[in-house]
């Protein structure tokens, strides 16, 4: 009779044959000690614990749906959350690896060529970055690297390359300046006008500018800014004096607004001074953060030199990166917006989000204790500021007051020459339903009794209020 017996050996050595993330069983062991916050733990902790403790502390992040200082996507669709949770493992450049994921980003960028009409779809170049910041730094680099060669003769040597834009560019652009030595020539707001004029951007250009930047439209305000204008300027600058200075169009924003809400504004590919265009998929392309677009017109605008290389499917891909590796879930998720909404379903979204932002600006034009700079009719955002005659409280008790009810709208001073000036501004997002925006105007009118009974604004955190905008 066959018995099952006891097994007297001893064990040899053995290791257990699995991930050690799985080998933690004491659910007490744990308990009793709290693991230091600023030197790595020495033990693990089991995975429910260690979920639980980073879970809860961040459920004191604010709400991201009320944010109304970020430009980037904080709402997408359960369905785009499963696609990106499935690619979560996948890295944009191994294209040879992924080569589906490397086609999806090819197929985003020819159909952004085409949606910012390049004369010839086929010969545009482009790729995806993780954000505008590096869509805008690879730009920058091909404006700097072509005017290097046309003047190698003064660079290095003499000449000091420099960059023409307005005071108001985000931050991406003083980074640029900063990290590739090139002199930023900013042209300052003046009165009423708060981005950059044609004429001012023409007359700072000289032989040593590499490229003008066009922002569509201004993070300050949400105002396009006149880059039609700018390129006939720089036409007639071209007659007069023989620059031919390329421009850059920084439609972080805009570049996914106007193509479908403002059909007859011209500022992209079909400007033939426009040499580059990017954007944030993140921002109105209506993807979760983490992916930005940069094109150039064709390969004569990007310098091969600074093109690399990669395994493709036995041959190889060309690669414009400043990282190397990236994740590629952000990827798939623009293609499947663009699959899902195509230019209808972008244009009936952003088409939405305007309204509101109309209407928001509108009802709070109507309280009468706030100017509007700006109405929302051109970027969905808007920029206001408290009446002539207000003088109990300022901009900054009103982002203060409107943040105890879970909202951020932003308080911020411009710059030269409108120093003088403080605003808040409203950034309309999808997701921003009319619904939360009806919420919003009633806690804005909430706050205001209170703030009337000041004797005068607080004054103390203008520094603090300022940190948020861009
Ligand atoms: C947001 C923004 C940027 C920076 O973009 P990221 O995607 O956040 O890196 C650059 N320029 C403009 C005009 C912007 O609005």
């Amino acid at each position: 009779m066959a018995l099952h017996k006891g097994h007297a050996e001893p064990e040899p050595d053995r290791h257990l044959a699995l991930n050690p993330f799985y080998g933690l069983a004491n659910p007490v062991g744990g308990m009793t000690e709290a693991p230091p916050l600023h030197r790595l733990p020495d033990g693990p902790l089991p995975p429910m614990s260690a979920y639980q403790v980073v879970h809860d502390e961040l459920m004191l992040d604010g709400n991201s749906r009320l944010n109304l200082a970020t430009f980037v996507t904080t709402w997408m669709e359960p369905q785009a959350g499963v696609l990106m949770a499935e690619c979560r493992d996948k890295n944009m450049i191994d294209k040879d690896e992924y080569p589906r994921t490397a086609e999806l980003e090819r197929r985003c960028v020819a159909m952004l060529a085409d949606l910012w009409n390049a004369p010839d779809p086929s010969a545009a170049v482009g790729c995806s970055t993780t954000g505008s910041s590096e869509a805008c730094m690879l730009a920058g680099m091909a404006l700097k690297r072509r005017w290097a060669k046309k003047n190698a003769d003064r660079y290095p040597g003499s000449a000091r390359p420099n960059l023409v834009m307005g005071i108001n560019v985000q931050v991406c652009w003083e980074k640029f300046c900063n990290f590739w030595e090139v002199e930023a020539r900013l042209v300052p707001m003046e009165g009423d006008r708060f981005h950059m004029d044609a004429e001012s951007a023409a007359a700072l250009c000289d032989e040593n500018t590499i490229g003008v930047v066009a922002v569509l439209g201004s993070t300050f305000d949400g105002s396009y800014e006149p880059v039609a204008e700018i390129c006939s300027a720089l036409d007639a600058l071209q007659e007069r004096t023989g620059l031919d200075i390329p421009v850059h169009v920084d439609g972080a924003s805009g570049a996914m607004v106007a193509p479908f809400v403002d059909e007859d504004l011209v500022w992209d590919f079909r400007l033939p001074r426009v040499s580059s265009i990017n954007t944030s998929g993140h921002k109105y392309g209506l993807v979760y953060p983490g992916v930005g677009w940069a094109l150039w017109r064709s390969p004569d605008e990007l310098p091969e030199e600074l093109v690399f290389r990669v395994n493709y499917l036995g041959g190889d891909m060309p690669t414009f990166a400043l990282n190397f590796s990236r994740p590629g879930a952000q990827v798939v998720a623009q293609y499947y917006t663009f699959l899902r909404l195509g230019r209808e379903g972008y244009r009936a979204v952003q088409q939405t989000t305007r309204d509101i932002a109309r209407t928001v600006s509108e009802r709070i034009e109507a309280i009468g204790e706030f100017r509007l700079l700006t109405r929302g009719d051109q970027l969905p955002v808007f920029a206001f500021t408290t009446a002539p005659d207000v003088s109990r409280f300022d901009v900054f008790d009103v982002s203060r007051r409107l943040r105890e009810r879970g909202w951020l709208v932003p308080a911020y001073t411009f710059p030269a020459n409108r120093e003088d000036l403080s605003v808040l501004r409203v950034v309309c997002r999808n997701g921003f339903s009319a619904d939360l925006a009806g919420l919003f105007i009633d806690d804005l009118n909430r706050v205001l009794p209170d703030l009337r009974r000041q004797s005068g604004p607080s004054a103390d955190d203008k520094a603090a209020a300022t940190s948020f905008h861009h």
